[in-house]
């Protein structure tokens, strides 16, 4: 395998795919015994930033050689999600409050679930080592959670290690960021995407090759897309929709827009799916309209997208990016989702539908 053939020394046993200078970071801290106490995770969604968390904490407890072994009792239960002095602090995850019931579909992590972490970081680890608290994503911490978490970042317990994971740093606390080590996440380049499905995943090359270019860069969405149907339709039905409302009227756009935002509340993951399918949309007419098309990512959308590409100039598909960018940002500072993606529509630019098998413009 690629990967482990790259590694050397301590990162040897690591399977996050890619992230070499993470993993080194990580696997020398333990191998060292310098570890720091609070971890900034930083880099784009689905790039291993949850896999390398979690063995971290396996390393930071493992009792065999070359941590983490994947054999002892502690990387096991790590695995397995039962290791008492694990535990991942989301939204919707536990707190300590009796009368509390949290679930998915909050919009962002709570003093009371950091109280909880704080109670358990200054206990001594229950069946390992050192206690990993892991704070993902990071970034929807509220204001009162994050500053609680700084008053405990201020006075880090011993034998515990906190990791905040995020793809948008920017919306962190400085003074946050300032207390944390950084390990930096990257993309994955297409190839190596493409070569750990064939390898790891025994994904036939044509479709590994197709999924690693839709991709773009995220490993973790090419293996979830792998096993999850669903998430391809989804995302084909987002870009036919994509290409509808920028043909269509005004009237069309709001209408589209009172209905996705209208479910936003209850599914928050799924008006951010059909965001990044946008985004990615709007990504390749700039391409196209840039002469980079074969950097596209829709290869087989081509025909379709030329012609909406040179309707457009450079400037206007980068208003198009940049309002996308907004909305998304409103919704992430609890703006009302309707009135974000409204907002959206009257920015994207206004192109005369595709001539084959369209409907005529309302
Ligand atoms: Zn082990
Ligand atoms: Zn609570």
């Amino acid at each position: 395998m690629t990967d482990a053939s790259a590694a050397t020394g301590h990162e040897a046993s690591w399977t996050v795919v890619g992230q070499h200078a993470a993993v080194s970071a990580l696997a020398s801290a333990v191998a060292s015994g310098r570890v720091a106490h609070a971890y900034l995770f930083a880099g784009p969604k689905h790039t291993g930033k949850t896999l390398a968390a979690l063995q971290f904490a396996q390393a930071l407890n493992c009792t065999g050689d070359g941590p983490p072994c994947q054999r002892c009792r502690q990387c096991e239960r790590v695995a397995a999600g039962g290791h008492a002095d694990v535990e991942v602090i989301t939204v919707g995850s536990p707190c300590d409050e009796s009368e509390h019931r949290h679930s998915a579909d909050e919009r962002d992590i709570r003093i009371c679930q950091i109280r909880r972490l704080d109670r358990l970081v200054t206990r001594a680890p229950f069946e390992g080592r050192c206690r990993v608290l892991i704070i993902e994503p990071a970034d929807l911490m509220n204001d009162a959670a994050a500053n609680a978490l700084l008053k405990t970042l201020e006075e880090p317990p011993p034998r515990s290690v906190l990791i905040l994971s995020t793809d948008r740093e920017e919306l962190l606390l400085d003074t946050l960021r300032s207390r944390t080590r950084r390990i930096t996440f990257t993309g994955l380049p297409q190839a190596a995407i493409e070569r750990a499905l064939r390898d790891r995943w025994d994904v036939e090359p044509g479709r590994a090759a197709e999924l690693a270019r839709l991709s773009m860069g995220r490993l973790g969405w090419a293996v979830v897309a792998l096993h999850d149907a669903r998430m391809m339709e989804e995302r084909e039905e987002a870009l036919a929709r994509a290409e509808e409302l920028a043909a269509s009227s005004l009237a069309g756009r709001f209408a589209f827009a009172s209905s996705l935002g209208g479910g936003f509340t209850k599914d928050r993951r799924h008006v951010h799916r059909v965001l990044d399918a946008w985004q990615a949309f709007w990504r390749d007419l700039l391409l196209i309209a840039s002469g980079r098309e074969d950097q596209a990512v829709h290869r087989d959308r081509l025909d379709r997208l030329r012609p909406l590409a040179s309707q457009c100039t450079v400037r206007g598909i980068v208003g198009a990016l940049r309002s996308i960018a907004d909305a998304r940002q409103q919704l992430d500072e609890n703006a009302s989702p309707v009135l974000a993606l409204e907002v959206m529509m009257l920015a994207l630019p206004e192109l005369r539908p595709n001539a084959v098998g369209d409907r005529p413009r309302p």
